[in-house]
């Protein structure tokens, strides 16, 4: 059976984009729902400075809120080795670290280089790493462009992969931070990140702002990734990145796997009642799902009828 994993994002990339604090119940709620729906692992905040993004100030809260959830990774973001202590303290056993491949956006998202990122990557390795109870991932960002300084290539990218792998390193996620992507370039990058380090499990992490998200994340499953990022409600951006948008809708994409013959485990149904509990909650963000707005496919018996007769 074909089956791909969706960790759903929207607590985390979903909500740093908006400027209203949500209330720490609805955040709590919101994921709660979300592994209702039988996600297998969820980002459920940031452990960014509150000065940083207001969203996350109360992030321990949120997990000291969902710690019982059973059958879900709870993951967290760390941007340092401060934030994978606190992230620890408080329980959460899968971290993310993110920087960016292009050092402008990362100069802009963590004030410091590409090259700094990766000593404190180090830093928190050696901390965790020997740590069985602990997975630590690492997210590259602007890996498919970067909004200050253009095209990414394959090769930096490569050449990052290969700095992150030597810290140890087993989970790298590319994301397309600001929608560059396209089906060509996906191709190129993850074919030749497979081919060169085959011991390291790729995801992917696509935002739809021009579109392509979609068509990235099918292209991206053909070259064999089986990891998909995605936000309930095509919520998320990065608000140290001009021009992002939302996340790929994690709807869409399980409706177009699961369409495909491709398992996700995830429930629809209840997935768009979690869209219906966004939409109250978050009144003055429009959710850019196409499944919400259109619904599930549904013929009426009397539309089956004609469509038996070939009247229609
Ligand atoms: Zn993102």
């Amino acid at each position: 059976m074909q089956k791909v994993k969706i960790i759903e994002v929207g607590p985390r990339d979903g909500l740093q984009n908006i400027q209203s604090v949500v209330p720490t119940d609805q955040k709590i709620l919101f994921i709660k729902k979300l592994a209702a729906c039988g996600m297998k692992e969820i980002e459920i905040g940031s452990f960014v400075a509150p000065r940083a993004i207001a969203q996350f100030k109360d992030i321990k809260e949120v997990v000291n809120g969902v710690r019982s959830l059973r059958g879900v990774v709870l993951s967290a973001l760390i941007p340092n080795e401060r934030g994978a202590e606190a992230a620890t303290a408080c329980g959460v056993k899968k971290l993310i670290f993110f920087f960016s491949v292009s050092r402008e956006h990362n100069n802009s998202n963590v004030r410091q280089s590409p090259q700094e990122s990766l000593k404190e990557l180090q830093r928190i390795g050696r901390s965790y790493l020997a740590d069985p109870a602990i997975t630590l991932r690492v997210d590259l960002a602007t890996a498919f462009g970067c909004p200050f300084s253009g095209n990414i290539t394959t090769a930096a990218v490569l050449r990052m992969v290969e700095k992150v792998a030597a810290c140890g390193i087993r989970e790298i996620t590319l994301c397309d931070t600001v929608g560059f992507g396209n089906p060509r370039m996906v191709e190129e990058k993850f074919s030749a990140c497979r081919r060169l380090f085959p011991g390291i499990t790729f995801g992917a992490h696509f935002h739809n702002t021009r579109g392509l998200a979609l068509a990235n994340a099918l292209c991206a499953y053909q070259t064999g990734i089986r990891s998909f990022d995605s936000a309930a409600g095509g919520l998320g951006g990065c608000p140290y990145a001009p021009g992002s948008s939302g996340n790929v809708a994690t709807e869409d994409m399980v409706f177009m796997f699961e369409e495909m013959g491709v398992k996700t485990g995830v429930n629809l149904k209840k997935l768009l009642k979690v869209c219906s509990f966004l939409s109250k909650t978050l009144p003055h963000t429009r959710l850019a799902s196409s499944l919400y707005q259109a619904g599930l496919p549904r013929i009426s018996k009397k539309e089956n009828a004609l469509a038996e007769t070939g009247l229609v």
